[in-house]
């Protein structure tokens, strides 16, 4: 499966898409989040990290760019691209051991970043409709693919 399109029609589903996306990520994943302020992608990543035993808040990491959170069963780390200057500085923050790692990684601002990003297996672009959301996953590997066959089975 390549592409699912879901209508979020407030912020509990924008939370529910998270939980189920991390229920179907059993390994190593990246995940770009598209969306214009306030869209809901840190919204969306709380879910996701919550689903996965995370209890305090999630708030995006505009100014550190990047919050580790140790979970199990993977380490899934939270960036916030969007205050990133220069693409460069993520060489110097040693952006390549988060992605070498068996890990989650979650990227707002994704475009701010590029040339210096590995490849997303999914990419979730969150538009506004109405008062609500409307959200499309593209997968980009076969791993990613895999990931949407399982998130569609959810859907039933
Ligand atoms: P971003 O990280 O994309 O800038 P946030 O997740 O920080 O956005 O903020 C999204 C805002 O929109 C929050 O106030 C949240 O309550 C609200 N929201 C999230 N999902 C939806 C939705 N599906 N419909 C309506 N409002 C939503
Ligand atoms: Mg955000």
């Amino acid at each position: 499966m390549k592409n699912i399109v879901l209508s979020l029609p407030d912020e509990t589903a924008t939370i529910a898409l998270g939980t189920s996306l991390a229920a179907a990520c059993d390994s190593a994943t990246v995940i770009y989040l598209y969306g214009d302020l306030g869209a809901g992608k840190t919204t969306f990543s709380r879910g996701f990290l919550q689903a996965l035993g995370h209890k305090g808040n999630v708030k995006s990491p505009t100014y550190t760019l990047v919050e580790p959170y140790a979970l199990t069963p993977m380490n899934v780390y939270h960036f916030d691209l969007y205050r990133l200057a220069d693409p460069e500085e993520l060489e110097f923050m040693g952006i390549r051991d988060y992605f070498d790692e068996n890990a989650i990684c979650l990227v707002e601002w994704p475009q701010q970043g590029e040339g210096f990003l590995p490849n997303p297996d999914l990419s979730l672009h969150i538009s506004y409709q109405g008062e609500g959301r409307e959200a499309s996953i593209d997968a980009h590997t076969p791993h990613g693919e895999l990931i949407l066959t399982r998130l569609n089975g959810q859907q039933g």
